[in-house]
């Protein structure tokens, strides 16, 4: 039997770690499989898919910047996809590409079993509104946190956000520039890439509740501002993107294989090589 073909596509993809995470799951669970990373320009991803395709791609996970345009080209999307706007994992079928969404229920899974926060009624701040926003704001509802107020650089993008999460007595977008005079937040999430961008505003020291969480979705050397800024806020729990990352990875490969891998062992391997890490998928 030929060896299933899968791959991350992004642009710029060579950082990703994906790879790694699947050949480990692949190994754990017995599974023969090839996961490559392949770098698209936006205007060549429709061509690279349906190159992949046709060389016998049957899934792929999409990673930046291509994750909404995935969403368009699907002709089946999850509820999760729907929700989000965005496609992480594709799966393919007889008739074409299904798309899911799996950073939501990664995010979660990671804050809820590997750092062990109980989410519900959690007050939140989530910093930002692109895809992975999209991705892990249903999510974050899902699991039973409490308001959530949405800032973004872009206002109108937390406005768009909020709009299709429709619930407008529990979410609500704000002005960023306003974030010092909303109160303190029982978990805060920036799920921004300004890293150590000069332009990302500065956020006041008591916007972390006490026994308050503080969450980057990006991880290595990308988390290490928020990060600091969490510790300096006195955040109880300071958590970056890696775990999110293993677990959405888990939750594709379990879409694609009908089997869940365990995780700790992979992402206890990464962790130990954090130091190496620049980058987030
Ligand atoms: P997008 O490009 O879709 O969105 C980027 C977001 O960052 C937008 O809200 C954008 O605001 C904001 N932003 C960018 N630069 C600045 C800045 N200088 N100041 C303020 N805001 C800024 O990216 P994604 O949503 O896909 O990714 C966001 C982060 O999440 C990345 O770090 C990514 O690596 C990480 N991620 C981690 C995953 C994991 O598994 N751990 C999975 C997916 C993503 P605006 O709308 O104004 O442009």
């Amino acid at each position: 039997m030929s060896v299933q073909r899968y791959a991350v596509i992004g642009h710029p993809v060579a950082h990703s770690l994906s790879p790694r995470i699947h050949a480990a799951f692949a190994r754990e669970t017995g599974i023969a499989l090839e996961y490559t990373a392949i770098d698209a320009a936006p205007e060549d991803f429709d061509a690279v898919l349906a190159g992949f395709a046709a060389e016998g791609g049957v899934g792929a996970n999409i990673t930046l910047p291509h994750k909404t345009r995935a969403a368009q080209i699907c002709n089946y999307l999850s509820e999760a996809a729907q929700r989000a706007g965005a496609v992480n994992t594709l799966i393919r079928t007889a008739t074409g590409w299904q798309g899911d969404n799996t950073d939501g229920v990664g995010l979660v899974r990671d804050l809820t079993e590997r750092q062990g926060l109980d989410l519900r009624a959690r007050r939140t701040l989530l910093i930002g509104a692109g895809g992975a926003a999209r991705g892990v704001a249903p999510a974050l509802l899902d699991a039973g946190i409490g308001d959530l107020y949405i800032v973004n650089r872009t206002p109108e993008r937390a406005d768009a956000l909020a709009d299709v999460l429709a619930q407008p007595g529990r979410v609500h977008p704000r002005y960023i520039n306003d974030v010092g005079t909303l109160g303190n937040f029982d978990l805060v999430i920036n799920a921004t890439s300004a890293a150590r961008s000069a332009s990302f505003p500065s956020l006041p020291i008591n916007l972390v509740a006490p026994r308050g969480a503080a969450v980057d979705l990006s991880y290595g050397e990308a988390a290490v501002p928020f990060l600091a800024w969490a510790r300096s806020a006195r955040a109880q729990n300071c958590i970056d993107g890696l775990g999110m990352l293993v677990e959405q990875a888990a939750e594709s490969f379990q879409r694609w294989h009908r089997v869940r891998p365990e995780t700790d062992a992979v992402y206890a391997l990464l962790r130990d090589h954090d130091s190496l890490l620049v980058t987030a998928d």
